[in-house]
């Protein structure tokens, strides 16, 4: 199966970047998930395959479940060394983006990019790559970056020199960004890339549990409560909202990742299209998270650019807002309401 992506144009132009380039810094989205970290992972040691030396630079915390992945210790945090990080970026010639579409995306470090001098080469699945002046390698039809470094990897030539911690990092972003292979991945490109990366020594039924069977019994209890108590649903909409209150997070002792992936459990209400989970900050008042997930096609990221000032994929987005929780439903619900025909339809 021929599963080149890139045009010769792109494949040259990414080439002379690379071997032009003598400072590299690989950077994801803020609040990295498996797909923003396992494309940043293997794309720096493929980098290193080539003989250069790229700094990996995340701009806050990721995930406890994604702690286990190989070389995830080598990171830099933005957050916590931003001097330092500031200095990197300043001196670097290349920056890649992986795995989001706009600079705004990286929250706080978004400052250190004003004084970058170099090229950007943005390497992402988001519909809507805004970075001025990059080599923009945009294929929102790939069901994650992870998938798209694959192929393009593969198209540098880089296969045979593919190590297990790239595969273990790349098959980690491609299970992550599709709910392990629930959504968004019924393209059989995707089962071809699997299989290549089996051929690399992956355990990928380890790979599951190590993500997505990690929770502690407060986890499971937050998610049950929540799930029990919280849980608004709109029979006639086919949709359905639930809120975690700062007091919600103090009773079970919330910890980043406890109620990961809990947005997609509504979906599972026979006949249910559009899910919506709104999370109070854990310090910060009036703000408050929003997560939207929706099956066929319900565009989850128009309502969140129109309602929650977000946007990502058709069927997965995510957004902010910044007011009370109570006041977060109210708009929840104008959103609902507004999308009624897409809805009841
Ligand atoms: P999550 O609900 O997991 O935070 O986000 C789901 C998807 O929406 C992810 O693919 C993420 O990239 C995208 N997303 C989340 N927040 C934003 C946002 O503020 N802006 C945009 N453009 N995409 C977002
Ligand atoms: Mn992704």
């Amino acid at each position: 199966m021929n599963i080149d992506v890139l045009t010769d144009k792109q494949l040259t132009l990414l080439e002379e970047s690379i071997g032009q380039a003598e400072k590299i810094v690989v950077c994801c989205h803020k609040s990295p998930d498996g797909d923003a970290m396992g494309a940043v992972l293997a794309w720096s040691d493929y980098l290193q395959s080539q003989g250069k030396a790229p700094r990996a630079i995340v701009p806050d915390a990721y995930p406890d479940f994604l702690r286990w992945l190989p070389g995830s210790e080598t990171l830099l945090r933005y957050d916590k060394h931003k001097e330092e990080a500031d200095r990197i970026v300043a001196e670097a010639d290349l920056v890649f983006c992986l795995d989001f579409d706009g600079l705004d995306r990286l929250d706080a470090m978004a400052a250190a990019m004003d004084n970058f001098k170099g090229r950007y080469v943005l390497i992402d699945h988001h519909t809507n790559p805004r970075i001025p002046g990059a080599l923009a390698l945009s294929f929102p039809e790939m069901c994650s970056t992870c998938e798209l470094l694959f192929r393009i990897i593969c198209q540098l030539g880089g296969f045979e020199r593919m190590n297990r911690h790239m595969a273990v990092a790349l098959y980690t972003g491609m299970m992550t960004d599709t709910g392990g292979f629930t959504y968004n991945s019924t393209r059989p490109e995707i089962y071809h890339v699997i299989g290549q990366l089996l051929t690399k020594g992956i355990d990928k039924d380890k790979i599951y549990r190590n993500v997505f069977n990690v929770f502690s019994p407060w986890a499971i209890r937050l998610r049950g409560y929540l799930m029990s108590q919280k849980l608004n649903v709109f029979d006639d909409f086919h949709a359905s909202y639930f809120t975690i209150s700062r007091r919600d997070m103090k009773n079970f002792h919330f910890i980043k990742g406890d109620v990961e992936g809990l947005v997609n459990e509504p979906l599972k209400i026979k006949g249910m299209k559009l899910s919506i989970s709104l999370r109070e900050d854990d310090r910060r008042d009036r703000v408050v998270w929003v997560s939207l997930r929706s099956v066929d096609d319900f565009p989850c990221n128009r309502m969140a650019a129109e309602f929650f000032d977000g946007g990502g994929h058709l069927n997965a987005s995510g957004g902010h807002l910044n007011c009370t929780l109570a006041e977060a439903e109210t708009i929840v619900h104008t959103a609902i309401i507004r999308y009624e025909s897409l809805l009841k339809g």
